[in-house]
């Protein structure tokens, strides 16, 4: 299942091959700080069926626990992808 996606301004997108874990609703203080809900909807791609399209230059980056990358637009603020890049190859 491939997948697009972009930021709100559209700066920013991304293409996914396949959703490679389940789908969770997460409920930590992060995100839920992160996304302004009461809970972030995300899903964990295998770091090799994820790439950015384009915008890459517009990507900021906010360690929100240690270990654990947020990226989001700079323009707009929108929140695209999360990783932790010491640990298993995977984007949420
Ligand atoms: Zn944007
Ligand atoms: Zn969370």
């Amino acid at each position: 299942m491939g997948l697009k996606g972009s930021c709100l301004c559209g700066e920013i997108s991304y293409e996914i091959d396949s959703v490679d874990m389940p789908i969770v609703h997460c409920h930590c203080q992060t995100c839920l700080k992160a996304h302004a809900a009461p809970f972030a909807s995300t899903a964990g791609v295998k770091r090799e069926n994820f790439r950015w399209l384009k915008g890459a230059s517009s990507i900021s980056t906010f360690e929100s626990s240690p270990g654990k990358l947020r990226h989001f637009c700079k323009c707009c603020g929108s929140q695209l992808v999360a990783e932790r890049p010491a640990q298993a190859q995977r984007m949420a």
